[in-house]
């Protein structure tokens, strides 16, 4: 069959990735839920507790800048703040949620409201595309963790995002990408191809009323590169990759990648 995005521009596939998710974003949390079990949560959470965001040994903790890139909703940008702020006891760290699409921030926003008020206050939002961060706004060695989740596999130029994030972190500072990845069981990948072609387009068109949207989503899982074909667009891209250079979760369903900025 022929593919969502198959023969599309730069621009037009920018452009049809704005329009699923200006179609999703009100039903977006929810679906999450449904489509992966919850085992989001359990990634998420899981991804910024091993980012530790806000640990220092200095007396007054040292201030960190987090940029969440397709940050969305606001999942991980909250996590980060939550652990920096409460976990870590460091309010000195300011995270940025940025995102392509205004009806997601919007959604964001609206849930940020929820937080605790020196969490909203070191909270920002930023409309952009994470291929193209206009430098007047991000200037060079900005940030200290660039975040990116479920996001990436979106990009219609992923080695001009890794490009970006090198751009815009300053030296030591740290890559960390959560995404969708090639799971490594074949036994476990049946299982998981059978549910996300047949279930997840289905269950888009039952609950969100959009069953090209999260077909497309599925389609986009299946064409991102592997764990160590990313890995070395990671290093191509500039960044230091230490060990293996990534985590497998849930055998791979989804997969941590990190890099630091030399
Ligand atoms: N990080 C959030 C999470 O984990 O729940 C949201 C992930 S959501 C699946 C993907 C997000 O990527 C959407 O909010 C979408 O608008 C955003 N996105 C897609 N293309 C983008 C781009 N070129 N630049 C920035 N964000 C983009």
């Amino acid at each position: 069959h022929f593919g969502f995005q198959d023969g599309l521009s730069e621009s037009e596939k920018t452009e049809r990735v704005a329009g699923v998710f200006h179609s999703v974003a009100e039903s977006y949390d929810r679906m999450n839920d449904l489509m992966s079990f919850g085992w989001h949560r359990i990634w998420k959470d899981h991804f910024v507790s091993s980012l530790n965001p806000g640990l220092s040994s200095s007396l007054p903790p040292r201030p960190q800048r987090v940029l969440d890139v397709a940050g969305g909703t606001g999942d991980i940008a909250f996590r980060m703040l939550h652990h920096a702020h409460v976990v870590n006891h460091n309010p000195d760290v300011h995270v940025t949620i940025s995102d392509i699409n205004g009806s997601m921030l919007a959604v964001g926003k609206q849930r940020s409201l929820k937080l605790p008020a020196s969490q909203q206050a070191a909270l920002s939002f930023l409309e952009a595309d994470a291929t193209s961060i206009p430098p007047s706004v991000v200037p060079d060695n900005t940030f200290d963790l660039y975040t990116v989740a479920f996001g990436i596999r979106n990009f219609s130029n992923v080695p001009a995002a890794l490009a970006e994030a090198y751009r815009v972190l300053k030296p030591g500072g740290v890559f960390a990408c959560l995404e969708f990845s090639k799971v490594n069981s074949s036994l476990l990948d049946a299982v998981y191809k059978r549910w996300s072609f047949a279930a997840i387009p289905l269950i888009g068109q039952l609950v969100a009323g959009d069953r090209d949207s999260y077909q497309y989503l599925v389609e986009s899982i299946e064409r991102f590169p592997s764990q160590p074909d990313f890995r070395r667009m990671i290093r191509e891209a500039g960044f230091e990759v230490g060990g293996q250079g990534w985590e497998d979760l849930t055998g791979g369903v989804a997969a941590i990648h990190k890099g630091m900025k030399p």
